[in-house]
C-alpha cells in the first residue's frame, strides 16, 4: 500500500489552492462566488507572444530543448542582465528555479532564513529539499521587511541561504537600495551564506525598484536572482522562469533539472523570447490599470471597521491587518475569518497564516474593477453583520 515518504510527510496542499478549490466547488454547486484569492493577472497573454509560439511549433521547434534552456532565450536573458549564457538557467516556472536551487544545495538540517510573510511555497520547497525554514516574522509596523539586525540574529553556522522577495507576495513591499546595501553588509560578515532574491514582480513596481544584483554586484558569486514571464507578461500557464547566478551554481541547478524535467517547453521558450524582445508598452499600460485597482482596494479596505491596509509598493496584493475585524466577529483566527467569509458571503480570500503571519489576509487585485467592487461589497456586508 502507498505510504508517504518522510520527506513529504508534513507537506500539505497549499492553503491558497485549498481556498481556490473550495470556492470552485461551491461555484459548481451553484453558489455565487467572488474569488480574489489567486496571484494571476486577469489580462490575456499578448497576441504577438501567442503568435511566436504558433510559429515556433509550425517551424518544428518541437524537439527536446537543451536542459538549461534554448541558446536564444538564455542569451537574451543574459544580455538584458549583463551576464553570460553560463550564468542563466531557464526552468519550468520560477518555482522550478527555487526547487532546483534548494535540491542542489541543502543537506538535511541546513537552514534557510526567510522573512515572513513569505510566499507559501518557500517553506514547503525548503522542507521538501530536507532543509529547515527559519522564519523571521516582520510586522506591518516594520513595513513587512527584515532589518539587518534581525537578519544577523537569524544566521547560524547551518544557514545556507537567505530568501528575499522584492516586490513581495503577499505584501507588495519593496527593499530600497539602502536597505539592500544594509542587508548585504550583514551577508558580507557571513561568507557561508548565499542569497536568493525572487524578483518575479519587478516590472510590477509602483515605486522605484532596484535589483539586488545591480545594488551589490560584489555578492554576485553567491547570489541567485529568480525571475520569469508569468506575472509581468500574463504568462502563468506557459511555465517559464529563470535563475541568474554564478556558473557553478547554475550548473548544479541544471544537474537537478536534467533529472526531473529536462529543459522547459521549447514552444514556451520561443514565446518568452517574443515577450522579452517585443514591444514593452503593454507593461506600463497594465501597471497603470493595476495602480487604479490598488488605490480602489486600499481606500475601501481602510474605510472598513477593524481593518488596516498599508499601500503596497508593488505586485498585485494587499495584506491588511484584520485583527480588529476578527475580534468584532468573534473569530479567533484569520483562517476562521476567511472560512466564514467564504461560507456566508461567497468571497474567497487567503488567510495570512498561509504566509507565516497570522492576523492578516491577502487579497489579490489582479482582477477586474467590477470583481473587486463585488468582493469588497461582500466583505463590508460580512463586517456589518453581528457575529
Ligand atoms: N515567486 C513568487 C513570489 C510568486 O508569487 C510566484 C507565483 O505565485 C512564483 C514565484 C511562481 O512563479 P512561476 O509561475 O514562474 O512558477
Amino acid at each position: 500500500a502507498f505510504r508517504r515518504s518522510a520527506r513529504i510527510a508534513s507537506l500539505e496542499i497549499s492553503e491558497i489552492v485549498q481556498i481556490t478549490e473550495r470556492a470552485a466547488s461551491l461555484r459548481a454547486e451553484g453558489a455565487d462566488i467572488v474569488a480574489l484569492s489567486t496571484g494571476e493577472p486577469d489580462f490575456p497573454t499578448p497576441p504577438h507572444v501567442v503568435e511566436a509560439a504558433h510559429q515556433a511549433a509550425l517551424a518544428g521547434r518541437t524537439k527536446y530543448p537543451a536542459t538549461l534552456g534554448t541558446p536564444e532565450l538564455r542569451d537574451l536573458i543574459a544580455s538584458q542582465n549583463g551576464v553570460g549564457r553560463a550564468n542563466v538557467i531557464v526552468s519550468t516556472g520560477a518555482k522550478q528555479v527555487l526547487a532546483n536551487a534548494m535540491l542542489a544545495s541543502l543537506d538535511p538540517g541546513d537552514e534557510v532564513v526567510m522573512p515572513a510573510p513569505y510566499w507559501t511555497s518557500y517553506s514547503d520547497i525548503v522542507a521538501l529539499a530536507g532543509g529547515n525554514p527559519v522564519v523571521v516574522p516582520c510586522t506591518m509596523e516594520a513595513g513587512f521587511r527584515i532589518t539587518p539586525e534581525r537578519l544577523d540574529a537569524a544566521i547560524t553556522p547551518r544557514t545556507r541561504w537567505v530568501m528575499l522577495n522584492s516586490p513581495s507576495n503577499p505584501t507588495g513591499a519593496i527593499y530600497s537600495r539602502d536597505e539592500l546595501r544594509a542587508l548585504a553588509g550583514v551577508l558580507k560578515r557571513h561568507p557561508h551564506v548565499m542569497v536568493l532574491v525572487d524578483e518575479i514582480y519587478d516590472h510590477l513596481s509602483f515605486t522605484d525598484f532596484a535589483s539586488m544584483r545591480e545594488v551589490v554586484p560584489e555578492l554576485s558569486d553567491r547570489m541567485l536572482i529568480v525571475n520569469g514571464v508569468s506575472k509581468a507578461y500574463a504568462m502563468t500557464g506557459w511555465r517559464i522562469g529563470w535563475g541568474i547566478g554564478p556558473t557553478d551554481m547554475i550548473a548544479a541547478l541544471g544537474a537537478v533539472q536534467g533529472q526531473i524535467t529536462s529543459g522547459a517547453s521549447s514552444i514556451s521558450q520561443a514565446a518568452a523570447v517574443a515577450a522579452l524582445s517585443g514591444p514593452q508598452e503593454l507593461l506600463a499600460e497594465r501597471l497603470a490599470i493595476l495602480r487604479d485597482r490598488r488605490d480602489l482596494v486600499v481606500s475601501r479596505l481602510n474605510a472598513m471597521p477593524g481593518i488596516t491596509c498599508p499601500v503596497p509598493d508593488g505586485a498585485f496584493y494587499v495584506f491588511p491587518d484584520v485583527t480588529g475585524a476578527m475580534a468584532a466577529k468573534g473569530l479567533a483566527t484569520c483562517a476562521e475569518f476567511c472560512t466564514s467569509l467564504l461560507e456566508t458571503q461567497g468571497l474567497a480570500l487567503v488567510p495570512g497564516r498561509a504566509f507565516g503571519l497570522p492576523g492578516h489576509l491577502r487579497l489579490s487585485f489582479a482582477y477586474s474593477q467590477a470583481n473587486l467592487e463585488a468582493g469588497l461589497d461582500r466583505l463590508e456586508r460580512f463586517l456589518s453583520r453581528p457575529p
